[in-house]
C-alpha cells in the first residue's frame, strides 16, 4: 500500500516544464538592461526610422502596450525595417557587462529534476547572451525567442505596404471613437496566445503540467488563461493572473521544494529496488 502511494506521487508530479521569461526575470530589473534596451528602441526611431523626436517616447510606450512589443508596433502601422538590423541595433548595443555569473542561480537550475525552457520576445542572440554573462547557458534546453516564433517563411516582405501611408497611431489614440482600424501586426510574440500556442507545440509543453516565471503581469495573464501555473517574478504582489509571486527568482527552492521532492522520492523508491533486488537475488 505505501508503495503504492510512493509510486503515484513519483509517476505524477504537479509539474514536469519549467518555462522561464528572460530579461528581468532571471537577473534582477535593477540590472539597468531594460532601461538601456528602451533607450536604444528610442534611438533607432528616431536615427533610422526618420520619427519626430517629441513623437518618439510616447509612441514607444503606446505601441508596446498594444502590440506587445514596440518593433511589432512598428511593422503593424507600416514602416519596413529589417528585423535583424533592428535586433542588433536595439539589443547588440547594450551593456551585457552589467550582468554578473549567478552561481546561486545555477545551482539551483542545475539541480531541478525536470524540463527547463526559455521563452523571451528578444532574439537568440541577445538571449545567448545575457545566458553566458550569467553563466547558465548549459541550464535550459532551449529557448524560444523572437526567431523562433518568427521564422524566415512567416516573415512576409511588406510587399502591401508599398506606397502606403504610416498609419496615425498618435491620432487613434487621441481619438479612439473615430472609426480608424486599427492595423494587425505580422510579428508573433508574447502576451498574445498565438505566441503561447506556437510555443506550446513547437516545444511540446503541457501547459497544465508547467511552472511559468515572467517579470511581465501581461504575460503572465495571457499565461494563466490558457492554463499555465504562473509565477511573478520581482514583486511579492499576487496580482489577477498571478498563482505565485517571487520577489527575486533566488527563492524557487522555498516556493516550490515540491519541484525536488519529487526527484528525492524517485531516488528512495530506486534504492528501495535495488535493495529489494538486492535481497532476492
Ligand atoms: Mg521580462
Amino acid at each position: 500500500m505505501e508503495n503504492g502511494h510512493n509510486f503515484q506521487e513519483v509517476s505524477n508530479p504537479k509539474y514536469d516544464c519549467l518555462l522561464f521569461d528572460i530579461d528581468d526575470t532571471l537577473y534582477p530589473l535593477n540590472s539597468g538592461m531594460s532601461a538601456h534596451t528602451a533607450r536604444n528602441i528610442e534611438e533607432y526611431m528616431l536615427q533610422k526610422l526618420g520619427m519626430e523626436a517629441e513623437k518618439v517616447p510616447e509612441l514607444c510606450n503606446s505601441l508596446y502596450k498594444t502590440y506587445g512589443t514596440t518593433m511589432a508596433g512598428l511593422r503593424a502601422i507600416g514602416y519596413d525595417f529589417d528585423y535583424d538590423d533592428f535586433h542588433s541595433s536595439v539589443h547588440g548595443r547594450l551593456p551585457y557587462s552589467l550582468l554578473k555569473p549567478d552561481p546561486v542561480l545555477k545551482g539551483i537550475l542545475q539541480s531541478l529534476p525536470c524540463r527547463k525552457l526559455g521563452f523571451t520576445n528578444a532574439d537568440t542572440g541577445h538571449a545567448i547572451r545575457v545566458l553566458k554573462r550569467l553563466g547558465l547557458e548549459d541550464c535550459f534546453e532551449r529557448i524560444i525567442s523572437f526567431d523562433t516564433l518568427n521564422s524566415s517563411d512567416d516573415i512576409r516582405p511588406p510587399d502591401d505596404k508599398n506606397g502606403e501611408e504610416i498609419f496615425d497611431f498618435c491620432e487613434y489614440t487621441r481619438r479612439p471613437d473615430s472609426g480608424m482600424v486599427l492595423p494587425k501586426t505580422p510579428v508573433i510574440c508574447k502576451p498574445f496566445d498565438n505566441a503561447f500556442e506556437k510555443a506550446f507545440k513547437l516545444a511540446d509543453i503541457d501547459p497544465q503540467r508547467t511552472l511559468f516565471f515572467d517579470d511581465s503581469i501581461r504575460n503572465l495573464m495571457t499565461a494563466k488563461r490558457l492554463g499555465l501555473h504562473t509565477v511573478a517574478v520581482g514583486t511579492s504582489v499576487r496580482s489577477t493572473g498571478v498563482d505565485h509571486a517571487l520577489e527575486s527568482i533566488h527563492n524557487i527552492r522555498e516556493a516550490f521544494p515540491e519541484l525536488w521532492e519529487a526527484d528525492e522520492k524517485n531516488e528512495i523508491v530506486n534504492y528501495k529496488v535495488a535493495i529489494e533486488t538486492t535481497v532476492k537475488a
